[in-house]
């Protein structure tokens, strides 16, 4: 399940932990998103569904990920389809998670092969 950002939510914790109702993995992703964010964060707060979904999303997904927002307004799938890519927002993700900057830009370039810019055709 790929985000708008490119992070794949099957691989990160919150959403395995949630999947699985793994308590244990709940209270150690509580300890380091507390750490991370600054602020206390209660296993039972670490639940997602995915990035994509309507239920709950973790902390950071749900309240301060801008990309989610920006993505929906452009009515785009990901951000690799935007004029902007890559915006300063969608960096900072890159700059933790070299695998959803990998993903990004392969779909950029799958896109760009299936539609390519008329102005740049020999
Ligand atoms: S909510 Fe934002 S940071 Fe989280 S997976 Fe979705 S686009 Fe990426
Ligand atoms: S401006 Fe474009 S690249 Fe940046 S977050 Fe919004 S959709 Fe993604």
């Amino acid at each position: 399940m790929t985000s708008y950002c490119g992070i794949n939510c099957e691989e990160c914790e919150a959403f395995i932990a949630t999947q699985n109702q793994d308590n244990h993995l709940k209270t150690q992703v509580a300890k380091r998103w507390s750490a991370l964010y600054g602020r206390q964060i209660k296993p039972e707060e670490v639940f997602c569904k995915g990035c994509r979904s309507k239920g709950t999303q973790g902390i950071y997904c749900h309240t301060m990920c801008p990309i989610k927002p920006c993505c929906r307004e452009r009515q785009i799938e990901t951000c690799a389809e935007c004029e902007k890519f890559v915006c300063k927002d969608l960096q900072q993700v890159f700059n933790f998670c070299n695998d959803a900057k990998k993903k990004l830009m392969s779909l950029k370039e799958q896109s760009s092969r299936s539609n390519p810019d008329p102005d740049n055709e020999p």
